[in-house]
């Protein structure tokens, strides 16, 4: 069944992609965010200076990162 394995090729490769772009975007890379990409809210600067590269306020990153341990 060639088909069916082009298909389960595909959803993997997806699967891959997206695992890889969540990867990238939860990477810190830059200068640290001065608002919380997620809900705009401005990031405190003590958080900014001991988390370099965080880009999100304490609240979205821990809502984050439980979403992430509930998959
Ligand atoms: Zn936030």
């Amino acid at each position: 069944m060639p088909d069916e394995i082009d298909l389960a090729q595909a959803i993997n490769e997806q699967f891959l992609s997206d695992a890889l772009a969540e990867h990238q975007r939860n990477q810190p890379s830059g200068p640290a965010a001065t608002l919380c990409e997620e809900c705009g809210e401005e990031i405190p600067e003590k958080r900014r200076r001991i988390i370099p590269g965080c880009r999100r306020c304490m609240e979205c990153q821990t809502l984050l990162e439980n979403r992430r341990r509930c998959r």
